[in-house]
């Protein structure tokens, strides 16, 4: 019976693990948190944003996106809810293609997956981390704090170096480069993001909605409208995550990043100068920030009148044309320099990794060391905030399975 290693056991360690099981194959996991599925269990806020409907190359980055397509067709959305009944688990498909369990809760997803794998008699050895693996004429030898054990087939699903809190590392970029394998600078991604500014930390804890738009080397590179949230490092929200993948890898290359927000994106420019100008005409014996308490929140009001040079005190109808421009133009387009991430600890997924190049996306297997196998995050692929990156991590966990367990 042939001997196969995963080397981790989260989303696509465990997938592959089922898939490797069922074709007959004698199976164990290693894991050295003290259980496996600990991003599952933490993801979507608890929930599990386990899947997405839409799911297409143009949602992932990496130096080949189209690497995933063969893995995306495999594992259709058809096909992954049908697996889903099968080990017992219920998909919420919401209206934009985001899918959770029915539960509501992550802990179902996990269940589910282990239940299924218990049947098929995988073994999961916890708190048993990796060091090293070689490979001997046709055999693995894979090392751990504990032992050594030889194997006919090993898949490095080790993740990446995101949420080390979590038992993230970056062991799967060393065990592929001892290989020869070529890893890609990492970078962290869906992550906040550090703003260079006198007065972000004071409107730490504001949140609100706004059009931001991401600016590399002076350029608009991308739009996206959701929640922002100011806070003492920077700036987070789920508008902010949308456009951190981007942002993160310019920063990494060196590239100047900032972002603009428009803080009342329901209005073009022109309307927007008319629309204040309205609100100064019916109130011109306000004072400025008391006029504009209106529109926007009353902290974002103080600091944007700081950048405008207008006094707080000011009088609306001492207000000239110019002042009024100003005002609607940094309401409009607000930039902010960008000067990082939040970093690893704060980041869902990560950028970078082993390159795509040097894997086959049919079968997940390595081309330069026969029976070595990759899949999910440790690869040199990175989706959108979605449901995305469990998308890749189960189709290419379960794609790795296969081919091993033939
Ligand atoms: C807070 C948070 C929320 C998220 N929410 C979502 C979401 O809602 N939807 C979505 O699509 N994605 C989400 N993600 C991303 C998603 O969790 C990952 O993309 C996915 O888990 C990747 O699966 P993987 O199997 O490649 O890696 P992982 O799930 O990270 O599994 C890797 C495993 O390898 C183990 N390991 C590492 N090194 C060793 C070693 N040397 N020896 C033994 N074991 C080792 C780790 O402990 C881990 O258990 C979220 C991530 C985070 C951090």
């Amino acid at each position: 019976m042939k001997k196969i290693a995963i080397i981790g056991g989260g989303a696509s360690g465990l997938m592959a693990a089922l898939f490797a099981a069922r074709s007959g194959a004698n199976v164990t996991i290693y894991e050295h948190n003290s259980s496996v599925g600990k991003k599952i269990l933490a993801s979507g806020n608890g929930r599990c944003n386990i899947i997405n409907t839409t799911a297409s190359p143009e949602d992932y980055a990496g130096n080949d996106p189209q690497f995933v397509t063969y893995a995306l067709k495999q594992l259709n959305f058809g096909y992954f809810e049908k697996f889903c009944h099968s080990i017992g688990l219920l998909l919420d498909i919401k209206e934009d293609g985001r899918c959770y369990p029915l539960s509501n809760e992550a802990k179902s997803v996990l269940i589910a997956l282990k239940s299924a794998i218990s049947e098929t008699g995988v073994k999961i050895i916890t708190d048993s981390n990796v060091t090293a693996i070689t490979k001997n004429d046709s055999h693995f030898n894979v090392q751990t704090d504990q032992d050594k054990q030889s194997y006919n087939n090993v898949l490095i699903a080790t993740g990446s170096q995101a949420a080390p809190q979590l038992g993230a590392t970056a062991d799967g970029y060393s065990f592929a480069r001892a290989f020869g394998h070529e890893i890609l600078p990492t970078y962290p991604s869906l992550v906040q993001l550090h703003l260079n500014s006198r007065n972000h930390h004071k409107m730490a804890g504001v949140k609100t909605t706004a059009e931001v738009t991401l600016i590399i080397d002076g350029k608009p590179k991308e739009k996206v409208q959701g929640d922002i949230l100011f806070a003492a490092y920077g700036i987070s929200g789920l508008a902010i995550l949308d456009v951190s993948q981007k942002a993160s890898y310019a920063h990494h290359n060196k590239q100047r990043v900032s972002i603009a927000l428009n803080l009342l994106p329901r209005y073009d420019r022109a309307t927007l100068t008319n629309v204040i100008e309205k609100v100064f005409a019916s109130v011109p014996k306000h004072d400025i920030h008391t006029a504009l308490c209106g529109l926007l929140p009353a902290k974002i009001i103080t600091y944007l009148l700081e950048d405008a040079a207008i006094a707080l005190t000011t009088t609306v109808s001492s207000l000239n044309t110019k002042e009024i421009k100003k005002i609607a133009h940094l309401i409009g387009e607000w930039k902010f320099e960008v000067t990082d991430t939040h970093g690893f600890k704060h980041a869902e997924v990560s950028g970078g990794g082993v390159s795509t190049a040097q894997v086959n996306n049919k079968t997940m297997e390595s081309n330069l060391v026969e029976g070595l196998y990759f899949s999910g995050e440790v690869l040199d692929i990175v989706g959108k905030r979605g449901g995305y990156n469990f998308n890749f991590a189960w189709a290419s966990g379960m794609i790795a399975g296969k081919e091993m367990g033939k």
